[in-house]
């Protein structure tokens, strides 16, 4: 007799704890609980028994109903809970998973910077092929076939006729022989040189700048240079002007700025000469504009060039241009 009761509370217990919905524990309660349930059947069955054992029969029935009873209750409410807030499957104190957000190469960065530089002062963005005619690369920029400037400039021949661009400068003649003046023009992009160290690679970027109009002096190049480098370094700049010589300027000028990194005391970067050379430039060579057909005598202008990847190391203080090139995540993203 208390093995029967045993056993059904037993098997209600075993299945309450595999249920896996109300519903389920519904049809359990009811299987157990119920008029026609398995307690009911019991207590019925209890006069079959010896008079003696009615009253304990009675008792433990009783208990057993309570107890699954407050088992039902119980499984219900767990199921519920589980249901409506998912606390339990999801542990909102683990860290988060990052997502890492694109971001522009530092060198496309100092580009935008450069070029947002010059077109708030009115010059036009332009670009250009990066695999060039020898005639635009050299020869209308006043390098003649075997002019010893060629070498100063180390070529990816494509053939006799084609090169991979060695400088920005081929723009100047594309955009000139395409309209009169006034040109204002800067040109980013792309050059290719066979040099690899500390501070060259095959590949690197420059900007172009070119102006013409009437009655432009070096004045106008040395202002707008200042202008310039104040903006994407600071004010407190100072810049100098060197001779030197392109065969597309004259007169042509290497320009330096104070080192950003000692202020001109002298240190590792600038050599101890307290300068860092930044770009080329110079006044249009007359013998450009009689290339392109425009008057020697009404038109003058102004061109310079820099490599952006100089920029960005004085800028950012990095002594290996490599870096840039070496997709290390951990150097790209600090820009
Ligand atoms: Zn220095």
């Amino acid at each position: 007799m208390n093995t029967t009761i045993d056993k059904i509370q037993q098997s209600a217990k075993s299945e309450l704890e595999s249920a896996s919905s109300v519903d389920e524990v519904k049809s359990i309660s009811i299987k157990v609980l119920g008029r026609k349930g398995l307690i009911t059947q019991f207590l019925r069955n209890i006069s079959a028994l010896p008079e003696s054992e009615r009253p304990t029969a009675g008792k433990r029935a009783n208990q057993a109903k309570k107890n699954i009873e407050v088992l039902v209750d119980e499984t219900i409410r767990k199921l519920e809970t589980v249901s409506t807030a998912p606390d339990d499957l999801i542990d909102v104190s683990l860290p988060g998973r990052p997502s890492f957000a694109g971001k522009l190469h530092p060198i496309t960065q100092v580009t935008d910077s450069i070029c947002d530089i010059f077109t708030r002062m009115g010059f036009e963005i332009v670009e250009g092929p990066e695999i060039e005619s020898d005639y635009y690369n050299f020869e209308a920029l006043n390098f003649p076939k075997n002019h010893p400037a060629r070498d100063m400039q180390d070529t990816f021949f494509v053939s006799d006729e084609v090169v991979l661009r060695t400088h920005t400068s081929p723009t100047q003649p594309r955009v000139m022989e395409k309209q009169q003046p006034p040109v204002r023009i800067i040109a980013p992009g792309k050059v290719y040189r066979c040099d690899s160290d500390l501070t060259h690679t095959p590949m690197f970027h420059q900007v172009e700048g070119l102006l013409v109009d009437d009655n432009i002096s070096f004045g106008d190049l040395k202002g707008t240079l200042t202008a310039f480098v104040h903006q994407m370094f600071d004010e407190e700049t100072g810049l100098r002007f060197r001779p030197s010589f392109f065969p597309f300027t004259e007169p042509s000028a290497e320009v330096d700025i104070r080192c950003v990194i000692c202020r001109g005391k002298g240190c590792r970067v600038c050599s101890q000469t307290g300068w860092l050379e930044i770009l080329g430039a110079g006044m249009v060579h007359p013998a450009v504009f009689e290339n392109i057909g425009y008057d020697t005598d009404r038109y003058s202008g102004f061109a310079f060039g820099m490599g952006v990847e100089r920029i960005a190391m004085l800028k950012y203080g990095i002594d290996d241009i490599r870096r840039y090139y070496e997709n290390d995540l951990r150097f790209l993203q600090q820009f």
